[in-house]
C-alpha cells in the first residue's frame, strides 16, 4: 500500500491508539512510511504508544474536551506538521435497553463517537484544505447499520457519524480530501470481551466466516483508505464484518 502522496514524510493522526483496533491501526500506518501520532486519554497511555510505535508518537486526547483536542492538535503541527491522515477511532460503549436509559449515558456515547469525531476533524480539517490534500476516516460499526438491543445510544453515534462523513465528503472532495467510514463487525478487543460467553456464541452464528475478526482486518482497510490508491474513494462505508451483513 503506497502512502506516496508527494509529501516529504505523511503524517497521520490515530486516536484512541492506546489498545485495540486503534493500536492495530497505528501499527500498520507505521509499517507503511508514515509519522503516526496515536491519542490515549492518559500520559502513561501516551508514554506506552511512544515506546511502542518506533516512527511515532502518544499525546494525550480526551474527544469530549475541545481544549484538549485543540492542544493536541497544536503540538502535533508544532513538532511535525499537519495531519493528512486523521482515522477517527476512539470510541465508547454504555449499553442498556432504552427505558433503563439514563440521560447521562446517551449523552457520554453521543459525545465521545460522534461530537468527539467533529472536533478532531474540525481541528485538522483546516491545515488539510491548505495543503490541498487529506484522508479521513471514521471508525464506526456494523450496528449502525443493523441496530442492536442494548445500544440505542450507540448505534445512533455510529449511524450519524456516516451521514456526517458522507456530508463532509461532498464539502471537501474538490480539495482532493476523502472521507470515509470503516464500519467492523464483532473484533476480538477489551469492547467485546466484556460480553458473557453466551452473548459471544449467539453472536458466532451469525457471523459466516465463523471467526471474530482481528483489530488487524481493520486495520488493513484503514491503510487502504489512507493510501495514494484509494482517492478515488470518498463518501463510502467499507464493512469489515466476516458476511454478518451484507449491503
Ligand atoms: P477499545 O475500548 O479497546 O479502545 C477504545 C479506544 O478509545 C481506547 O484507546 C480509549 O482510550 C479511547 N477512548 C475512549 N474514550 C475516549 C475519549 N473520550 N477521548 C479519547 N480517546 C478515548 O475499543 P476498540 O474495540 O478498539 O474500538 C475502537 C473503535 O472501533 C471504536 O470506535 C468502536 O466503537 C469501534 N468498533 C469496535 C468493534 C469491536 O468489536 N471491538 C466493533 C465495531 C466498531
Amino acid at each position: 500500500m503506497s502512502n506516496d502522496h508527494g509529501i516529504e514524510q505523511a503524517i497521520a493522526l490515530v486516536t484512541g491508539a492506546s489498545r485495540g483496533i486503534g493500536r492495530a491501526i497505528a501499527g500498520q500506518l507505521v509499517e507503511h512510511g508514515y509519522r503516526v501520532f496515536g491519542t490515549a486519554t492518559s500520559a502513561t497511555g501516551a508514554d506506552a504508544i511512544s515506546e511502542r510505535l518506533g516512527a511515532g508518537q502518544g499525546l494525550v486526547m480526551d474527544v469530549t474536551e475541545s481544549s484538549s483536542v485543540a492542544h493536541c492538535i497544536e503540538r502535533i503541527q508544532e513538532q511535525a506538521g499537519v495531519p493528512v491522515v486523521l482515522v477517527n477511532n476512539a470510541g465508547i460503549t454504555r449499553d442498556q435497553l432504552l427505558l433503563r436509559q439514563r440521560d447521562e449515558d446517551w449523552q457520554a456515547v453521543i459525545d465521545a463517537n460522534l461530537t468527539g469525531v467533529m472536533r478532531v476533524t474540525r481541528a485538522v480539517l483546516k491545515g488539510m484544505l491548505k495543503a490541498r490534500f487529506g484522508r479521513l476516516i471514521h471508525i464506526s460499526s456494523v450496528v449502525g447499520s443493523t441496530g442492536n438491543p442494548g445500544q440505542t445510544n450507540y448505534a445512533a453515534a455510529k449511524a450519524g457519524l456516516e451521514g456526517f462523513s458522507r456530508s463532509l465528503a461532498l464539502e471537501v472532495a474538490s480539495r482532493n480530501i476523502t472521507s470515509n467510514v470503516v464500519a467492523p463487525g464483532f473484533i476480538a478487543t477489551d469492547m467485546t470481551d466484556s460480553l458473557s460467553e453466551q452473548q459471544k456464541e449467539s453472536l458466532m452464528a451469525n457471523i459466516p466466516a465463523n471467526r471474530l475478526g482481528q483489530p488487524e482486518d481493520v486495520a488493513a482497510c484503514v491503510a487502504f483508505l489512507a493510501g495514494a490508491e484509494a482517492g478515488y474513494v470518498t463518501g463510502q462505508t467499507l464493512h469489515v464484518n466476516g458476511g454478518m451483513y451484507l449491503t
